[in-house]
């Protein structure tokens, strides 16, 4: 049995874990057809189990559907407005600069982690992308928890990550192009757990596989399969477990199979002339994923440029779904004004934005484009291994997010009867 800690608030959230494992798994770019494809075949017994005993639903992820957006909000509970992080990039109008925000320092709001370590629990946060560390530790070694990433699981060292010899607990560092850097990530937290080293965890993986894979190839079946796994461990451990998604993932294709890619700025040259910015937020180190193609744009207009011309002039285009005003958005999609473009494009189910086309190395998505980013991206899973209490099964009814999964975790689980 876990000791009694006291509640602990964050953010303006109060979060009262039960006294037991409590578990977060984020599976980067699980759309919910991944786990219906495999639960279809069997795949997946644990989370077949969980759907009847416990909830099994969906929630609304956080707009632009990005890897580094939604994973700040899981953590802080709290949408980009308040925390900073409404892509993994964006434009320094003043330092005239593309700025990455892999780093914890843009970050605007704490995360649960320090507050929780602080109230007794034994915190470990276990990523597959080492670009998601920084964000993810931020405090919690201090307060005396455990962070590192499987991309770089064999660096860790006690003095920044809480930890060491990580390598001997999960076993060899794997490629970050491969399944096992995400099922690396789930089996160090069982082995955290198991070993009483943690009992407080999150455990976030990568989209690679998702982005290579439709729902039904069988190497993507038994990549879930493997997840399963691990979640039957932990449930075994007496954990609380939820899962949800940080963004689905679409092909993103014209149906002979080619790249269905919409370039922004090389369109905006041609009709405006010279000095349009087009800044992607889903660009990041890990190209061979997406080739830094996503369905969501932030637009810099040049001095004196016509806005509402421009505005419309790219909602004529093919592909093209909502054209918003930084103000707009900014209102519609909860994100920082500060960090965004003149003008906000969000493309379709089956587009992605680009640049220009000299930008974008497309010979890396060999086998075809999978990508996130848009709307279509926006509704992941939202699993729960526990009945839950009236009051949050009604929550998870109406208008639940990804990033309210930690406080359903800790306050919405029935008692057993
Ligand atoms: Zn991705």
């Amino acid at each position: 049995m876990i000791p009694a800690t006291e509640p602990f608030v964050v953010n303006g959230r109060r979060y009262a874990p039960p006294r037991r494992i409590v578990t977060v798994v984020c599976l980067d770019g699980s759309a919910d057809e991944y786990l219906d494809a495999a639960l279809a075949r069997g795949r997946m017994p644990n989370l077949q189990r969980i759907a009847a005993g416990g909830y099994r639903g969906m929630a609304r992820a956080q707009m632009p559907t990005f890897t580094n957006v939604n994973n700040s909000s899981i953590v802080t509970g709290v949408p980009p407005a308040v925390h900073g992080i409404g892509g993994n990039f964006f434009y320094d109008t003043a330092a005239g600069e593309e700025v990455m925000m892999n780093s914890a320092r843009f970050l605007r709001a704490e995360t649960l982690f320090p507050a929780a370590q602080k109230s007794g629990r034994k915190v470990a946060v276990v990523t597959a992308k080492e670009k998601l560390r920084d964000i993810f530790a931020s405090g919690l070694i201090e307060a005396g928890g455990i962070a590192f990433s499987s991309e770089k699981a064999r660096e860790a060292v006690l003095a920044t990550h809480g930890i060491e010899h990580v390598e001997s607990v999960a076993g060899t560092t794997p490629s970050i192009y491969s399944g096992e850097a995400s099922i690396h990530v789930l089996r160090a937290g069982v082995r955290l757990a198991e070993a009483g080293r943690a009992d407080f965890l999150y455990l976030s993986t990568t989209d690679y596989m998702q982005h290579k894979h439709a729902p039904e190839d069988p190497e993507i079946l038994d990549f879930y399969a493997a997840i399963d796994l691990e979640v039957g461990h932990l449930l075994k451990l007496g954990a609380v477990v939820g899962i949800t998604a940080d963004h689905g993932m679409n092909a993103k294709q014209r149906p002979d199979g080619s790249p269905n890619v919409v370039f922004l700025e090389s369109e905006l040259a041609e009709r405006f002339g010279p000095g349009f910015r087009v800044i992607l937020p889903i660009t990041d180190p890990y190209v061979v994923h997406h080739g830094a193609l996503g369905s969501f744009a932030q637009v810099h207009v040049p001095d004196g440029a016509d806005v509402a011309a421009v505005m419309k002039a790219i909602s004529a285009l093919p592909g093209i779904t909502e054209v918003h005003t930084r103000e707009a958005a900014a209102r519609l999609m909860e994100l920082p004004p500060d960090r965004m473009g003149d003008i906000v494009v969000v493309s379709g189910r089956d587009a992605v934005l680009g640049r220009t086309p000299a930008y974008h190395d497309l010979k890396a998505l060999a086998g075809g484009l999978r990508s996130h980013g848009g709307r279509y991206e926006e509704m992941v899973p939202f699993v729960i291994s526990e009945h839950l209490t009236p009051q949050y099964l009604a929550r998870a009814r109406s208008d639940v997010r990804n990033f309210d999964i930690f406080e359903f975790a800790c306050n919405g689980v029935a008692r057993k009867h």
